[in-house]
């Protein structure tokens, strides 16, 4: 038992203890700071320039996994179950127009100008201990060919080899991500592979990427904290533009980004693993800052992802996509958009 404690642990922090001291103020626009190439620390390094005292220190992160009480203990251990509907791609993409399907977590089908885009692929468990609690909607042999990998940063809830290789073998895609996966990637033989920086833009045929900033961090192992970038992708095709936030704090910078690139016709924002605010609210926005990301970068449809698949912070499973819900008033802007596992959406019908 004591084993699988230390196990937990250790994956905990991997996930969410960064281990370097704060970072300085914002004194610049987000663009000005990627263009000036701000957010590469001299050590190697990547930062959040404007992050003020974002670090936390590593007793904060033992109150949270030794000493803190979680206040949703109970409710936690209520059994929960979502639906879970199989999307048919084969009547989907006899549909001239594009669609996204929702496969859990943070992982996004889209068919964007009859190329396919899938984002921070996890089709199976992530590991022993992080199993999924609502299955992959699809058997991940009958996906449709994938075209474009993107990845929003390295944590193992984004990252996922045994994905990435299956995905490489059976489709043998191109991987886009954020500079610092060099290694990572020539490790498992990939070398189909494009590291877009914040602000740079990569075009397939009339489809445009841009990487863009977020409020996150990264690490997968010991020594590798904050050297993998973490980036949000704009894809705009056909005057149709799709922006996916993968893992992110609230921050201002949402607002220029909606300045300069909204109104965004379909939003992707993840609304789970934000408990206990304390501890998580740098790294990880909540229902409400979700829906204000949503109302920044001005977007149409705002697709709620990244809840009720993994169980990984505080709050029970059921609790993000509820409170979501009840705090969402009736807007014609964002229109939101609750996909079920599986679920799709086709923006311009
Ligand atoms: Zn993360």
């Amino acid at each position: 038992m004591r084993i699988f404690i230390s196990l937990w642990i250790l994956i905990v922090l991997f996930l969410y203890f960064p281990i370097k001291p704060s970072e300085g103020e914002l004194t610049m626009s987000i663009e000005e700071i990627a263009r000036k190439k701000a957010h590469h620390g001299s050590d190697g390094r990547f930062l959040n320039p404007w992050c003020k005292d974002c670090r936390k220190s590593f007793t904060d992160f033992l109150n949270w996994v030794i000493f803190s009480k979680n206040v949703y203990k109970e409710e936690k251990k209520k059994e929960v179950k979502f639906d879970v509907v199989t999307p048919d791609f084969s009547k989907l993409n006899e549909v001239s127009k594009d669609y996204v399907v929702w496969l859990g977590h943070s992982t996004v089908l889209m068919r964007i100008g009859g190329k396919f885009i899938i984002t921070d692929p996890v089709l199976w468990d992530i590991n022993f201990l992080l199993k999924r609690k609502t299955p992959f909607p699809i058997e991940p042999e009958k996906l449709p060919h994938v075209d474009y990998v993107l990845i929003s940063h390295g944590h193992y809830d984004h990252l996922d080899t045994k994905s990435i290789k299956f995905l490489k073998e059976r489709f043998n895609p191109y991987f886009i991500s954020g500079p610092g996966y060099e290694d990572y990637f020539s490790s498992i033989g990939i070398s189909k592979y494009i590291a877009l920086d914040w602000w740079d833009e990569y075009k397939i045929g009339d489809i445009k990427i841009t990487s863009l900033p977020v409020q996150h961090w990264s690490k997968r192992s010991l020594f590798d904290t904050d050297k993998m970038l973490w980036c949000s992708f704009l894809i705009e095709h056909g005057g149709i533009k799709y922006y996916w936030v993968g893992d992110s704090g609230y921050y201002e910078g949402y607002k220029e980004i909606g300045e300069k690139f909204g109104p965004i016709d379909v939003l992707f924002v993840p609304v789970g693993a934000y408990e206990p605010r304390w501890f998580m609210k740098t790294y990880h926005v909540n229902p409400e800052e979700a829906l204000q990301v949503a109302r920044d970068v001005r977007a149409k449809n705002f697709i709620p992802i990244h809840w009720g698949t993994f169980d990984l912070t505080d709050e029970p499973l059921w609790l993000p996509i509820k409170h979501l819900k009840e705090i969402y008033r009736d807007e014609s802007n964002p229109k939101l958009r609750v996909l079920e596992h599986g679920g799709y959406f086709i923006p311009n019908l």
